[in-house]
């Protein structure tokens, strides 16, 4: 007997950054998609363009609670899970830390036990956060992290300890064929002008002219990947057979402190804003770049987009957003290297 399943995708938290920018790849790819996204801290703008595919379907739901009939009724349907469906920037997961707990726990265990009932494939998009502060430089996947458990950012990084321990639960049980990606630093169009994380930040309070601001002195570092990046690596650990059961970082190698990300912004985008220091968070991460050994090995992947180039992207369409001039002449809209059609 042939398979009859068509590929069918569900994408929780599909209307957020990087899941908008998934979804799209995935009908390109010819799945069809089921968005699903509680729009807490997506916008629906994100995946306007997408509504035109007739594979495209969009619900409102939140994981934390029972799936929505649409879903189940689609079940025996489902070949793909993608589970993207949380808060991810520290001020807005910090804003209900309950519920960003219950959304990697209860969330996870529902889209798992889905996984289960379905036969589909599960990918759970967990976190450089579950190394905490590191100890050791560059984060490798073995390494267990330094971990404040009762600190700000527990709700989050514990919140996906957690979802991974299930995840490998249901995977030793076999009960569900699970892969679990530890996304580092993403950036690009279609973040939130307003989440709080330091690429956005920086851009956006550089193209309107107000206060750019520095946490700590801006020696802390962070490894960027463009988001088209990341969406190609979380595809390939879907698509990938014969994996090791085991998390698998993804990000961009390249380490760069805060101060030189807003040297290279300031390179783009020319500013008219102050910049100030301020109290660096708690918890705040000293450093953090990803060991993407495994990544090379399993999935063949490793990021293709320049920070320069990803950062004049990004700057092209958070001007185009805010409806802001400001990018400097030989900056972001001389450099840009990737056509904004292909970003959507
Ligand atoms: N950061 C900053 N200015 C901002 C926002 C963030 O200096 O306006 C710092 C933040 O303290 C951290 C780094 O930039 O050291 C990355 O912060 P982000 O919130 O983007 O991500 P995460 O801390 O989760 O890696």
């Amino acid at each position: 007997m042939t398979n009859a399943k068509q590929p069918l995708a569900l994408v929780a938290g599909g209307a957020g950054f990087i899941g908008s920018h998934l979804c799209a790849a995935l009908l390109d790819r010819g799945f069809s998609v089921l968005c699903l996204d509680n729009l807490q801290t997506s916008r629906p703008v994100n995946v306007e363009n997408l509504a035109r595919h007739q594979g495209f379907h969009f619900i409102k739901a939140d994981i934390t609670a029972p799936l929505p009939r649409t879903v189940l009724d689609r079940s025996d349907a489902i070949t793909r899970i993608y589970n993207l469906a949380c808060a991810a920037s520290p001020p807005q997961y910090q804003a209900d830390p309950e519920h960003t707990m219950l959304t990697n726990v209860l969330g996870t265990d529902r889209l798992l036990r889905l996984a289960e009932r379905s036969g589909a494939r599960f990918l759970l998009t967990s976190t450089s956060e579950v190394y905490g502060d590191p100890e050791t430089h560059p984060q490798k996947e073995d390494y267990r992290g330094w971990v404040n458990c009762t600190g700000p950012r527990a709700c989050y990084d514990e919140g996906k300890r957690a979802a991974e321990a299930m995840s490998f639960d249901f995977a030793r049980l076999g009960r569900a064929d699970v892969r679990v990606a530890r996304i580092f630093n993403t950036y690009g169009p279609h973040m939130h002008p307003d989440d709080g994380r330091v690429v956005s930040n920086l851009i956006c309070q550089a193209l309107s002219g107000r206060d750019i601001t520095i946490y700590g002195d801006g020696s802390q570092t962070r490894s960027f990947c463009y988001v088209s990046d990341m969406v190609d690596g979380l595809i390939r650990l879907m698509e990938t057979d014969g994996l090791p059961s085991a998390p698998i970082n993804l990000g961009n190698p390249e380490e760069y402190s805060v101060n030189e990300l807003l040297e290279q912004i300031l390179g783009l985008v020319e500013t008219s804003g102050e910049t100030v220091y301020r109290p660096l968070p708690v918890d705040d991460p000293r450093r953090r770049r990803p060991d993407i050994a495994s990544a090379r090995r399993w999935l063949g992947w490793a990021p293709q987009v320049p920070l320069a180039d990803g950062l004049a992207s990004t700057c092209d369409w958070f001007a185009a957003e805010l409806g802001c001039s400001g990018l400097a002449a030989s900056g972001a809209g001389a450099r840009r290297t990737m056509p904004l059609a292909a970003v959507r």
